[in-house]
């Protein structure tokens, strides 16, 4: 293991009595409150009324920014920054899924700085403070809800990056599996791709004697494989909707990665397709992740037989590593496929025709990945490959 220092101070309320919570909560933050939501799933299904009751009842005076899009604009995230300055805003409660969490935290992050939004998301300005930020989550996936990290879209030059900073880890989150039941099969399944990614990216890496989180992700894995076929079939399941939004909670909150560093490649490649296409983020994982561990594999073939032997059931009598690893990525495609996620770029319309740009965004900051360091060549072939 790496040495490591391990940080989370952000309070998740898990369970179905959360409501009781976030009235307990709000007594600690001052009386205006920016309600930042997505484009009304919250009003559809009774969130956005169980909320701005309980706001009501603590005398709270509620401004709301609404329209947060699915991969979040700079510019929402901008009129959010000019609110809170121009209201004084004493807490700034996300209501939704990670987009909305995201875009809440470049909001917080800018309601106390003079830069524009944007140069905090590329880093050309430091993040000194924040407002304090709490959240309703209302989607299983990105974890966004109890870690520091956000990923903001700039429509304009299509770009897409991550950015995060400890000021912005949420004061506290909210998570009752029941606010998740209304999400449709086909962002049910995103996030169950987006959390599984998560667990790989950190799960291969190249550090020695790290058998606790090993252990962690496949655990982690196995519940998801578990309970995701069922749910998709089942989606009003609250006991698997709540499987499934511990995992994604667990799958990026830092518990995974304690002593080793691991890879982010395919969410690089990944943010460079959605900046140009715009297509949902776990989309866009569940075509490139079987295709960068096809092009890593031979980094470490045992550790890849591991995972495929202890996740995805893989026989290893009379076989090599390399064939195990190679069974296990079919076993995690055709797993993907069978819940419905798309496995080629074509599946979005999606051709060679602006690969160039694509590989230039994913390469802005040079090489990159942990387990294997990526070139251009490799970005290019895993596009290719993911026709
Ligand atoms: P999302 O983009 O927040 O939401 C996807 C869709 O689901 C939206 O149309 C939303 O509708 C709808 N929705 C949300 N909750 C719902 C509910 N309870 N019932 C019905 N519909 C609901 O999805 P996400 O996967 O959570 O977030 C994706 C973004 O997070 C991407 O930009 C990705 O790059 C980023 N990301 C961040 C991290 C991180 O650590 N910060 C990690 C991975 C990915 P409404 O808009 O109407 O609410
Ligand atoms: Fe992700």
């Amino acid at each position: 293991m790496n040495a490591f220092t391990f940080y989370n101070p952000v309070k998740l309320h898990f369970g179905a009595d959360t409501l009781e919570k976030l009235a307990n909560e709000l007594t600690q933050f001052g009386e205006k409150v920016l309600v930042v939501y997505g484009g009304g799933s919250i009003k559809r299904n009774g969130v956005y009324e169980a909320v701005v009751e309980v706001l009501k009842k603590a005398d709270k005076t509620i401004f709301e920014l609404s329209g947060v899009e699915p991969n979040p604009r700079v510019e929402t995230a901008r009129k959010g920054i000019t609110l809170c300055k121009e209201e004084n805003i004493d807490l700034v409660l996300a209501v939704g899924g990670g987009s909305v969490i995201d875009c809440a935290k470049l909001i917080v992050a800018g309601a106390k700085h003079e830069a524009d939004a944007w140069d905090i998301v590329i880093r050309k300005v430091a993040v000194q403070d924040a407002l304090p930020l709490g959240t309703v989550l209302t989607l299983a996936a990105t974890g966004s809800e109890m870690n520091s990290g956000s990923v903001i879209t700039n429509a304009e030059t299509e770009e897409k990056f991550g950015w995060g900073h400890p000021a912005v880890f949420p004061k506290f989150s909210i998570l009752n599996p029941a606010y998740t039941v209304s999400v449709p099969k086909d962002h049910t399944v995103y996030g169950i791709v987006d959390m599984m990614s998560h667990i790989f990216e950190q799960y291969f890496h190249n550090t020695t004697n790290t058998a606790v989180t090993d252990g962690m992700c496949e655990g982690v894995l196995r519940a998801i494989m578990e309970a995701a076929p069922q749910l998709v079939e089942d989606l009003e399941n609250v006991a698997l909707r709540e499987t499934i939004l511990l995992a994604g909670t667990v799958g990026l909150n830092g518990f995974l990665s304690m002593g080793s560093r691991g890879d982010w490649a395919t969410h690089n490649i990944e943010h460079a397709v959605s900046a140009v296409y715009d297509i949902p983020h776990a989309g866009g994982l569940a075509i490139l992740q079987p295709h960068w561990m096809r092009l890593v594999v031979s980094v470490n073939p045992e550790r890849f037989a591991g995972l495929a032997t202890r996740v995805f059931g893989v026989e290893t009598a009379g076989k090599t590593f390399e064939e195990v690893a190679y069974e296990g990525i079919d076993r995690l495609s055709a797993f993907w496929t069978s819940l419905g996620a798309p496995s080629r770029l074509a599946d979005y319309e999606i051709d060679a025709t602006k690969f160039e740009q694509i590989v230039a965004h994913a390469m802005q900051n040079g090489p990159f990945g942990n387990f294997k360091q990526l070139q251009e060549v490799d970005v290019r072939t895993i596009l290719q490959n993911a026709l």
